[in-house]
């Protein structure tokens, strides 16, 4: 048994203490959004409250205050993913952003009969801006192929990879079955030919400290909500190299260095990725809520959940007519369906007990027409769940499918 103190941690979260339909709510849909610690809601009040100010711009107090807490979470994101510089992390709205910030870049440097490749895991956000692109350069896209299993078919990779391939894109966990990717060998083999990779992060961060220098990854992206930050903010890491080289994103204020009518020269690194008024705020709490969880530890946190993970997908598969989507090397996501059940009716039914779980396609319809089904029960467990509340869910799913079936 491991020693982990989660009721005192659980003390850190208030909304873990509210009720819903009358019941004590559990919250099992982490992977879509992570619970805000009190510590992040303090940060947050304590910005609004005292120093709330644009930051780069005024040289009075408050201005000073705000930068310079904007640029004190900025060190803590790369300290964090070590980044080997400050202005490697670029601040952004979300995963999402992220992506299409580099998708954009790349639209000036592909061109037609490239190939970009992308795993067969993805979430939305990571298909449909390539699908963009290729659309305006001509680039061609392919897909990593995956088992039944839910791995990415690796042979298969290094079989598509060749000297046109220019870029490789891949989720480090996927969040529609939690299955972690082999990314470092798929940046590895990548590199051997030449191509950049984007590693989305998203569902890695919760659960692993990614280091993007050990890595040697070229773009690392996640979004600050899956990590116990607010939402709105997330990071693009980029190597030097490749952010020196990609055209800025959005034109605007913050992001030049001079403006005429004639032409405009671009900020240097960060700057010119940041137009705007950037969600100050948001950044100032993501730089909070990094600390919360280091503080806790990711190897702590991590050990925790898989000890969630192993006691729910046992006592699930008890249950009877179970099946679970992914094997293998996992974060704590359980994908699932009851034989003839629609997993939006479970879902239904367990929220009427307070139970908050995902289901549906996941924003990755490829993978459920992969397995032929509409969509799975996704149950996803933080470092702030209990085994206590697995058993209520347990109980929960079981009176689902006796009402269902
Ligand atoms: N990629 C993955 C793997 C995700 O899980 C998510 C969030 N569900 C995203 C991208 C998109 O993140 P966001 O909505 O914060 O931009």
């Amino acid at each position: 048994e491991l020693m982990f103190d989660v009721e005192k941690i659980r003390k850190d979260f208030p909304i873990l203490h509210r009720e819903v339909n009358g019941k004590p709510l559990i919250y099992f849909d982490n992977a879509a959004t992570s619970q805000t610690p009190q510590q992040v809601i303090d940060c947050i009040v304590d910005y609004y409250s005292r120093y709330n100010a644009n930051i780069h711009r005024g040289v009075h107090t408050l201005s000073q205050e705000a930068t310079n807490a904007y640029e004190e979470a900025r060190i803590k994101v790369q300290q964090h993913f070590n980044a080997a510089k400050p202005y490697e992390i670029i601040m952004t709205s979300g995963t999402t952003d992220s992506i299409n910030l580099v998708a954009n870049g790349f639209s000036a440097i592909l061109t037609k009969g490239d190939e970009i490749l992308v795993s067969a895991l993805e979430h939305h956000s990571n298909i449909v801006p390539w699908q963009m692109l290729c659309e305006q350069t001509g680039a061609i896209l392919k897909v990593i192929p995956m088992f039944e299993s839910g791995q990415l078919d690796m042979e298969t990779y290094t079989s598509l990879l060749n000297e046109r391939t220019k870029l490789v894109f891949c989720n480090h966990v996927s969040n529609a079955l939690g299955v972690i990717n082999p990314i470092a060998f798929i940046i590895e083999k990548a590199h051997e030919v030449g191509a950049a990779v984007l590693i989305d992060g998203a569902q890695a961060s919760p659960h692993i400290k990614a280091d993007v220098q050990a890595l040697d990854v070229d773009f690392y992206v996640t979004s600050a909500h899956k990590i116990c930050g607010p939402t709105g903010v997330g990071v693009l890491y980029g190597k030097e190299e490749w952010l020196l080289k990609l055209p800025p994103y959005k034109g605007g204020g913050e992001m030049i260095d001079q403006v005429t009518f004639e032409k405009t020269t671009y900020a240097g690194l960060p700057h010119k990725f940041e137009a705007g008024t950037p969600n100050i705020c948001g950044v100032i709490a993501f730089g909070a809520a990094l600390d919360y969880m280091n503080n806790i530890g990711f190897e702590t946190i991590a050990a925790y959940e898989n000890e969630l993970l192993h006691y729910a997908t046992e006592k699930l598969l008890a249950v009877g007519d179970v099946t679970i989507y992914g094997t293998g090397k996992k974060v704590s996501v359980i994908s699932f369906n009851i034989d003839n059940i629609h997993p939006y009716d479970i879902g239904t039914i367990v929220d009427k007990l307070g139970i908050a779980v995902r289901t549906g396609h996941h924003c990755a319809q490829p993978i459920m027409d992969f397995y032929k089904i509409p969509g799975t029960v996704r149950a996803s467990f933080s470092f702030y769940n209990t085994k206590k509340e697995i058993d209520t869910f347990i109980e929960a799913i079981k009176k689902a499918k006796m009402m269902l079936s």
